[in-house]
């Protein structure tokens, strides 16, 4: 999967899958998502409803710390609710965090 500068993959290593999405919003330490991304994100990632593999919108890191969310050029993010609710904005929102981490490629 090629990412455009703008997007932002999330991995699940559990179904082997991948998600990648735009994110509506940025600063300098967060990335969002609006809620329908995350639905949809979910869903490409397993879309079971009674399956516990994920986190926030589905990702599930590497058992080699294979990163579960990644930028375009390789920072390493992490799903938080709460970045979004300090925004102010409704639920289904999720927050991608950046951890300071690099993935290895
Ligand atoms: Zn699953």
């Amino acid at each position: 999967m090629t990412l455009n500068r703008t997007e932002v993959e999330i991995r699940n290593y559990f179904h082997g899958t991948r998600a990648s999405a735009r994110p509506d919003a940025r600063n300098q330490s967060h990335l969002w998502l609006s809620g329908r991304q995350v639905k949809r994100i979910r869903r490409e990632l397993c879309g079971m409803a009674d399956c516990c593999c994920g986190g926030l919108i589905g990702e599930r890191a590497g058992n080699n710390n294979e990163p579960a969310i990644v930028t375009h050029d390789g920072q390493v993010l992490s799903a938080t609710p709460e970045g979004a609710r300090l925004q102010g904005w409704g639920s289904g929102r999720v927050a991608l965090e950046y951890t300071g981490d690099e993935a290895r490629q």
